[in-house]
Parts: structure tokens; C-alpha cells; sequence
């Protein structure tokens, strides 16, 4: 129930002359939990005689700002913008499987894999497989050997799929920390190195001099980073062969599935990236897992189109909070002891904050990614000429909008040439008010944020 303070906040809202106004912005928000306030004038002027044709000034909106959805791609932050972010990521993903979007549709017969490349292990941590449909034991050990910490290192649990202990490791003492936060520091070195070593296999399989590579073939691809419970990051990608000008291109005919999926295989071998020497502690290799998924994606077979974008479309709003951290930047000064989060991660915090103090290390700038368990690539990426870009979506998306305004007489229609449009625009905060999120959620149908997470409450 909300408290007087809240009730009152609900009640001058609904009561303000302003209120439908209010409401038609919040509508036009979209459901954002935190929409950004703005503050400013759009001027539109005749380019010919100078003379103002219109004028637009939020003084006269309901607070004098104008909100506008936040458009962040985190769910954790923002329902209603990440599942923007998700759809959009999904279509731009199957443009690149099947054509759409810009992208001719002869892009499905180009050779394409979707392939996983895993981390290693950092120590044994709890685990729930299936088999058959039957939970398997967790890791049953007969005579299982006991840790120098003295704990027996077997567990017969079959574990529920919520179970907190999941993704911890069976003696916290012998985990590698270290390594796993180095690993995800480094993933996105080990992904670039594992793309140009693809690039050269490709180019030996086909007898070709690496610098006449790209005059055939143009390898393409779209990725996503999922963090695992035990904290460290997977990448899911598709990787795609196209001709020299990209996707409009067929790809040579010995350019071949097989041969694809050859050189991934020798590529994820391949490539390590390595740490030097710190404190004592001798240097360090990282390489992919041992655990390489490779499949092929087809319209009729066991991967479709749709489940791959599906499954790009839903890592990409997701971030490390999934494994029980913060959603936020963690500093130095910080005490780890008092955040509300799991053992697991808190080590895992605690050993970025320890290797980032070395200027050994400071290239991996492993302090302002703690809270990211040590990885501060993007969550997910594509190749310039996978398929279209978000950008190009939002513009369409925007242009609709637009459209959409001028049919209804909301904004002005003025020939584009010869009008001048002035635009100033200032931040005036964010977030709505206890008493404003409770009226938003009914107008959008969206669900109320939890109390434990408001989500901001300036206006
Ligand atoms: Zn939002
Ligand atoms: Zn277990
Ligand atoms: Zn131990």
C-alpha cells in the first residue's frame, strides 16, 4: 500500500488542469520506467525570408519538460526500452540470416554457423543437467578426494533450476578467481584474435595469399556475450561467409559449411591471449574452453533463423546482474562487505578491485568493470556488414513517428528544404515520482517497479 506521502503525490497529479497532457507523454513513452526529462525549444524558420513559421517550447508541457523513454537495452533497468532494444536486435539479426531490412534475401543460401565459444573451467561449481528429461546428479564422486580446505569435493545433489547454489563453486577456496576475471577481461581480445585467425585459416583452406583475402570473401558475423552463473562470459555468434561486397554477394563456391566450420574449429584453438608476470604470481595464458558448440542454422532443420535471433535478441538486454552482482559502478573505497549480493560474486568483485590495483594490469581497467565481474566489452556486437545497424531501425522507427504526428496535426507540415529547424535541448533529470510510476503503469499496462528498485523519483 502506498504510504500518505506517495497518495499525495497521486492525487495532485491526477487533479493537475495538465493531467491529459501528462498522460499523452507518458503514453508516448512507451511504458519507461525512468524516461529522461528535457527542457528546451524547437524553432522552425523559413529559410527564404527568415520569418518563424512555428514554435515549440516544453515551457508550456506538464512540469515544463518533455519526458522521452530512456532507451536503455538493460531489462534491469527498463522493461519497456530493453524490450525495444530486443526486438530490434532480433530483427537486425535475422536481416542477416534470411534477407529483410536492406538485406537481399540470397543471403540465406551464403554459408552460416552459429557457434558458442565457451570459457574454461576455474574450478568445479554446482551444475544442473538433464538428460532424457531426468535431472543428473550434480557431481557425485565415489571416494571423492578432500580439498587441502578440507572440504569433500563431490556433491549428489540433482538440483532445482532456481536453486541459489548453482553456478557456486564446491570449495570457494580453490577457485581460480583470478582467472576468471581475467578471462572475461580478455574475452573480447581472445573474440578479435579468433575473427583474424578465422580470416587467415579461411584464406590458407582456399590457397590464397592472406592480402588477396578480402577480394573473395568477407566473413560475417553478430554476437552476444552471456554470462554464465558462475560468472564468467559465453559467446553465442553467428558467423557468416559472404562475397567481397558482403551480404548482397554469393560467397565463392569453395567457400563451403564444412570449410566454415574447419576454421572456426582451428581458429578457437588457436588464439590465447597472455597476462604478464604481477606480484609473484606467474604469468598467465587465456584461451577459449574446451567446450566449442558449432551448428549450423537452416529455415527447415533443428536451428532455425528465428531461434537464433531469438536467443542473440534476448542475451543482448541482459548483463551481469543475471549472476547476482550490482547493476551499477563499484569503487575501491567501497566496503564489499555491506553490498547485498551472493559470496560468489563479492569474490569475484573483490578480485577485480585486487588485480586492478596493479599497473601491470591497468589496460584492463578492471576497477570501473568489477560490478561487470571483470568483462567491459559490449554485450553484443555485430560486423559492419552483417545486416542493418540499430541506428537505421530507430531512424525508421522515428521517421513513423513523425509521419504519424503530421497525419494527426500534432506538428506542422512544412517542406523539408525550406524550412529551417532550431533545436536546443537541455537534460532536466529523470525518472518519475513514487506517486507518478503508480499512474504511468496503469496508462501503459506496464507492471509497477519493485519498491526494492524505484528507479530514480526526481522531477
Ligand atoms: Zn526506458
Ligand atoms: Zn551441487
Ligand atoms: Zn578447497
Amino acid at each position: 500500500m502506498p504510504n500518505a506521502h506517495i497518495l499525495a503525490g497521486l492525487i495532485a497529479r491526477l487533479h493537475d488542469p495538465q493531467y491529459a497532457r501528462w498522460a499523452a507523454q507518458i503514453r508516448r513513452t512507451g511504458g519507461c520506467r525512468q524516461p529522461i526529462h528535457l527542457r528546451g525549444v524547437v524553432e522552425h524558420y523559413d529559410r527564404a525570408t527568415g520569418r518563424l513559421l512555428h514554435r515549440y517550447s516544453t515551457h508550456r508541457e506538464p512540469d515544463g519538460v518533455l519526458r522521452v523513454p530512456c532507451k536503455t537495452r538493460r531489462a534491469s533497468r527498463c522493461q519497456a526500452c530493453a524490450e525495444v532494444y530486443r526486438a530490434d536486435t532480433y530483427h537486425l539479426v535475422r536481416a542477416g540470416l534470411v534477407g529483410g531490412k536492406g538485406v537481399p534475401e540470397s543471403v540465406a543460401s551464403h554459408p552460416c554457423l552459429f557457434v558458442t565459444l565457451t570459457a574454461p573451467s576455474f574450478g568445479l561449481v554446482h551444475t544442473r543437467r538433464e538428460r532424457n528429461g531426468k535431472v543428473l546428479p550434480c557431481h557425485p564422486r565415489r571416494n571423492a578426494a578432500t580439498c587441502p580446505h578440507g572440504r569433500v569435493i563431490s556433491c549428489a545433489a540433482r538440483h532445482g533450476a532456481d536453486e541459489e547454489c548453482l553456478g557456486e563453486p564446491l570449495c570457494p577456496d580453490c577457485y581460480d578467481y583470478t582467472g576468471s576475471v581475467l578471462f572475461n577481461a580478455t574475452a573480447p581480445e581472445l573474440w578479435r584474435r579468433f575473427t583474424m585467425a578465422l580470416r587467415r585459416h579461411l584464406a590458407k583452406l582456399a590457397g590464397l595469399p592472406f592480402k588477396d583475402f578480402a577480394a573473395h570473401l568477407v566473413v560475417s558475423f553478430a554476437k552476444v556475450a552471456e554470462y554464465q552463473r558462475r560468472g564468467v562470459v559465453h559467446f553465442h555468434a553467428v558467423i557468416r561467409l559472404d562475397g567481397p561486397d558482403g551480404p548482397t554477394s554469393a560467397s565463392p563456391d569453395w567457400a563451403t559449411l564444412d570449410m566454415l566450420a574447419h576454421a572456426v574449429r582451428h581458429a578457437a584453438a588457436a588464439v590465447t591471449v597472455t597476462i604478464p608476470a604481477i606480484n609473484g604470481e606467474p604469468a598467465r595464458i587465456l584461451r577459449w574452453g574446451g567446450q566449442l558448440d558449432i551448428q549450423p542454422i537452416s529455415l527447415g532443420g533443428e536451428l532455425t533463423d528465428e531461434a537464433v535471433a531469438g536467443y542473440i535478441a534476448k542475451y543482448a538486454t541482459k548483463a551481469a546482474e543475471c549472476v547476482g552482482t550490482l547493476d551499477r559502478r563499484i569503487t575501491s573505497a567501497e566496503d564489499l562487505t555491506a553490498l547485498p549480493i551472493r559470496e560468489h560474486a563479492r569474490r569475484l568483485i573483490a578480485e577485480c578491485l585486487r588485480l586492478g590495483s596493479f599497473e601491470e594490469l591497468a589496460d584492463l581497467r578492471l576497477v570501473p568493470w568489477a560490478h561487470m565481474l571483470g568483462f567491459r566489452g559490449h554485450v553484443s556486437t555485430k560486423s559492419r556488414r552483417y545486416s542493418t545497424t540499430l541506428g537505421a531501425l530507430r531512424a525508421a522507427r522515428t521517421a513513423h513517428v513523425r509521419a504519424e504526428q503530421i497525419g494527426t496535426g500534432r506538428l506542422p507540415l512544412f517542406d523539408e528544404d525550406t524550412v529551417l529547424v532550431i533545436a536546443r535541448w537541455e537534460y532536466a533529470g529523470r525518472g518519475l515520482s513514487a506517486g507518478d510510476a503508480i499512474l504511468a503503469a496503469a496508462i501503459t499496462g506496464t507492471p509497477l517497479p519493485s519498491p526494492t528498485n524505484p528507479n530514480g523519483g526526481e522531477s
